[in-house]
C-alpha cells in the first residue's frame, strides 16, 4: 500500500505527500542502544557484588517498539519531529535520552507493523498540515519524509543466588537507558548493589549486617544492641532490658539484687541492691500505688507505715510495724507477687515467704 494514496484522501495541502511504502519505508534503530541479552547481561552484572554467590539472568527480552521520525523539508532546512506508538508528539529531552537522532539504517523492519505505520502516517500527516500547511504548499517535491524508528525496550529479571537461596530483581527500561537497579533490601528496605547472606540464610543489603561479638553469628543491624555492661555488640536476643536502667544487658551480664530479687544491670547495683531498692519512698496516704495495695489486700492497713520504690516491671512496698516488717514486690499490672519476705525491725536478715501465703502475712 502506497500512503500517498491513502494520505491524499486527507486533503492535506497539495505538495505534501508521502512517497513511502510498508515496503520502502527506511528503518531506523538508535546507534547508542544495547541488541542483545548477552550485552544487557555486560551491562547489568558488573554492578553487583554477592559475597559467595552469584548473579544470572533470569529471564531477559527485547522487544522492538516503534516511534514515528518526520521530518519537514523548508526552504530553511529540514525539522524533525519524533511520535511514539500511540501518536505522542516527543519533546526534545526524551529523543535525546533515547538517542533518536543518532542513527543507523535498517535493512528491513524487525517487525511486521504496517497497519500501526500507516496510523502514524497518517496522523504525522495531519500534524504536519497543521503546523507547517502553509509552508509546505509552495513547492512541488515531496516535502515529508517518514521513517520508522525501532527502539528496543529490555525487561526480565537478575536472580542472586547465595547458598539456598535466591533473590530476583526485576527491571524493566529502555536498553538506550537501562542501567543496574540497585537491589532494595526485604528486611529493611536499604538500596543497595553489595548483597550478603545472615547466619540464617536470608539475602539482605551487605551494610545491614554486622557480626554478634558474643554468638559470632552475621545478623542485621537493626536485630543488634550495645550491652551497656560488656560495651559488645550483641544480639537483642541475647539480652534483657534492665528494668531500672532500662538498658539492654546480656541476659549472662545481670544480676539478682538481693533486696527485690529481680534481675537487673550490674551498673545499678551497690551494695548489693538495685537503685530501686536503695531508694524507697515514703507512701503517702493518697499515694495512688498504696491504694491499688490496699484495695486489692485490705489487711495491708495493719502495717503502720509503707514505703513504695519501682522499676519498670514491680512495685517494692515495704511496710513495718512495731515489731515486723514485711517486703512486697508486686506485678506492676497484675499485683501478682513476685518476692514476699518478712523479718524483724530489730535485724538485718529477712525470711523469703511463698507467694500464696501473701495474705497469710499480710
Ligand atoms: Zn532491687
Amino acid at each position: 500500500m502506497w500512503y500517498n494514496c491513502l494520505l491524499s484522501e486527507l486533503g492535506g495541502p497539495p505538495g505534501v505527500c508521502i512517497l513511502v511504502s510498508t515496503e520502502k519505508i527506511t528503518n531506523l534503530a538508535p546507534n547508542d542502544q544495547l541488541t542483545s541479552v548477552h550485552q544487557v547481561a555486560d551491562r547489568m552484572f558488573p554492578a553487583y557484588t554477592i559475597d559467595e554467590g552469584h548473579a544470572y539472568m533470569a529471564g531477559c527480552t527485547l522487544d522492538n517498539r516503534l516511534f514515528m521520525r518526520v521530518a519537514v523539508n523548508l526552504a530553511d532546512g529540514t525539522k524533525y519531529f519524533f511520535l511514539d506508538s500511540s501518536a505522542r508528539r516527543l519533546d526534545n529531552a526524551v529523543v535525546t535520552k533515547l538517542g533518536l537522532e543518532n542513527n543507523f539504517k535498517l535493512e528491513r523492519s524487525p517487525e511486521r507493523a504496517e497497519t500501526d505505520i500507516a496510523r502514524l502516517a497518517e496522523i504525522a500527516q495531519r500534524m504536519v498540515k497543521d503546523e507547517f500547511g502553509d509552508l509546505a504548499g509552495s513547492g512541488a517535491k515531496p516535502q515529508v519524509e517518514l521513517a520508522a524508528m525501532w527502539c528496543k525496550y529490555a525487561q526480565g529479571k537478575l536472580r542472586f543466588s547465595i547458598g539456598e537461596r535466591s533473590v530476583d530483581l526485576p527491571f524493566a527500561d529502555w536498553a538506550a537507558t537501562l542501567v543496574p537497579p540497585p537491589f532494595i533490601c526485604p528486611y529493611t528496605g536499604a538500596k543497595t548493589f553489595h548483597l550478603s547472606a545472615t547466619s540464617d540464610g536470608r539475602i539482605v543489603a551487605a551494610e545491614q549486617i554486622a557480626t554478634c561479638d558474643q554468638s559470632g553469628l552475621r545478623l542485621l543491624r537493626e536485630d543488634l544492641v550495645i550491652c551497656t555492661v560488656s560495651g559488645k555488640l550483641v544480639s537483642r536476643d541475647l539480652t534483657e532490658v534492665c528494668p531500672v536502667t532500662d538498658e539492654y544487658v546480656l541476659s549472662e551480664e545481670m544480676v539478682e539484687c538481693e533486696s527485690c530479687r529481680q534481675r537487673v544491670s550490674p551498673k545499678s547495683v551497690e551494695s548489693n541492691r538495685c537503685s530501686a531498692c536503695r531508694q524507697p519512698q515514703r507512701a503517702a496516704k493518697d499515694d495512688p500505688r498504696l491504694t491499688r495495695l490496699l484495695d486489692a489486700h485490705p489487711q495491708a492497713r495493719n502495717w503502720r507505715k509503707w514505703t513504695v520504690a519501682e522499676t519498670a516491671n514491680v512495685l517494692i512496698f515495704n511496710g513495718s510495724g512495731l515489731l515486723k516488717r514485711i517486703r512486697l514486690v508486686l506485678d506492676k499490672d497484675t499485683l501478682k507477687p513476685k518476692h514476699l519476705a518478712v523479718g524483724s525491725r530489730f535485724s538485718p536478715a529477712w525470711t523469703a515467704i511463698e507467694s500464696e501465703r501473701l495474705d497469710e502475712v499480710l
